[in-house]
């Protein structure tokens, strides 16, 4: 059943990805409500109301729940009994299921494995005796991981002789953890995929990402590789999808070794940063085909009318930019509304568009994000 316009979306996290999701729902006449544990925050600022409060309090989970028609999300991180509670009082997309299967790197990987879907090696590690023995399996150098609440980097450790042992499980928490042997990747590369409550599937074009200090900078679109591999990598983030049984948007970030092959990184059950391009490239959005799936409506192809790079706006440097970034032809600002630029912190970003089949090489990508002299 479609959920009627003028009906009210439950967005948990009041971040940039909700308040994107939240734009693209009132361009489809829904409201949003957001609940986050700030009382200003880039979501809430562009929503109907919201609920202010820690996530794990369930009374106010529960006023939140009664407050809206469907529950979903921007940040997955949300305790388990706050997402028990809220499954009881209204429908959660993407289901429970999946938020504890991606909240948990141990869950994923055998979740993955299990649908024959490649991933580095790994093991899980419980006390220094794991470790050790795990790293006799798969060498160094090796990334060694908590199972929980890492983001951007955050909460893992690079291996590469064995004195790092020690020191790197000493300092990684919440334990247990998980060790991953090394990719030596030639690239990284994401699929953002939705599936409708009719079970429709629909895949993005896979896209490659780079980074700078571990967070997202640059997203290029489509990936420049062969279109083998390109149609392995959104093969896989459909299975992923259907075997998940999805009903929502989730993003799959994949290694691309240099023999091209593919193997699953992680996968989020939500939008991506790595899927903002798809704002002004696509018809339909990343967050409209949020939406879409969990509003019940159809989910139209995930049709892209153009190449595109997208820049991320990282801390105060790339946002001391925003006049210039404004002032520059060609180039589609997105601001997130953030007050502060903390160094670190998405600020916001900008699309560029190239005529589909025109992305052009390094230099051509490098002159096209040359700003403005003012
Ligand atoms: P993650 O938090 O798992 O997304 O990892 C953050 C980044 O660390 C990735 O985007 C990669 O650049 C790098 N990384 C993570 N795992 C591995 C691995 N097993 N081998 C090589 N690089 C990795």
């Amino acid at each position: 059943m479609m959920l009627p316009p003028g009906s009210t979306i439950g967005i948990i996290g009041g971040g940039q990805l909700g308040r994107m999701s939240a734009m693209a729902a009132a361009r489809l006449g829904y409201r949003t409500h957001v609940f986050a544990p700030e009382f200003k925050s880039p979501a809430a600022d562009v929503a109907a109301g919201a609920t202010v409060g820690d996530y794990g309090n369930l009374a106010l989970v529960e006023l939140f729940a009664r407050a809206v028609n469907v529950v979903t999300f921007e940040f997955e991180n949300l305790p388990a009994e706050s997402l028990e509670l809220l499954e009881t009082l209204k429908p959660v997309r993407p289901g429970a299921g999946i938020l504890r299967i991606s909240q948990d790197r141990v869950l994923e990987k055998r979740f993955l494995n299990d649908a024959g879907i490649a991933t580095a090696p790994w093991a899980k590690v419980e006390n220094e005796e794991d470790l050790a023995a795990a790293v006799a399996r798969l060498g160094l150098p090796a990334v060694l991981k908590t199972t929980r609440l890492g983001y951007d980097g955050k909460g893992q450790a690079m291996l590469r002789t064995p004195e790092d042992l020690a020191a790197a499980f000493a300092r990684l928490e919440p334990k247990p953890l998980v060790l991953e042997g090394f990719v030596n990747f030639a690239a990284e590369i994401s699929v953002m995929v939705a599936r409708g409550v009719d079970g429709t599937v629909v895949a993005f074009d896979a896209v490659e990402n780079r980074h700078k200090h571990h967070i997202l900078d640059m997203t290029l679109a489509p990936a420049p590789m062969p279109v083998t591999v390109l149609e392995e990598a959104q093969r896989l983030a459909r299975t992923v999808a259907e075997k998940l049984e999805l009903v929502g948007l989730l993003g799959v970030e994949m290694f691309v070794t240099a023999d091209g092959a593919v193997l699953v990184n992680e996968i989020a059950p939500r939008p991506h940063n790595s899927g903002h391009w798809t704002m002004d490239a696509c018809p339909c959005s990343q967050f409209e085909m949020h939406i879409r799936a969990v509003a019940g409506l159809p989910l139209p192809p995930a049709m892209r009318h153009s190449d595109a790079v997208m820049k991320n706006l990282v801390g105060p440097e790339d946002m001391a930019l925003w006049p210039r970034i404004l002032a520059t032809p060609g180039l589609i600002p997105h601001h997130y509304g953030k007050v502060e630029a903390r160094p670190g912190r998405k600020m916001g970003h900008f699309n560029r568009l190239f005529p589909k089949g025109g992305l052009p090489g390094e230099l051509g990508i490098e002159d096209a994000l040359a700003l403005a002299e003012i």
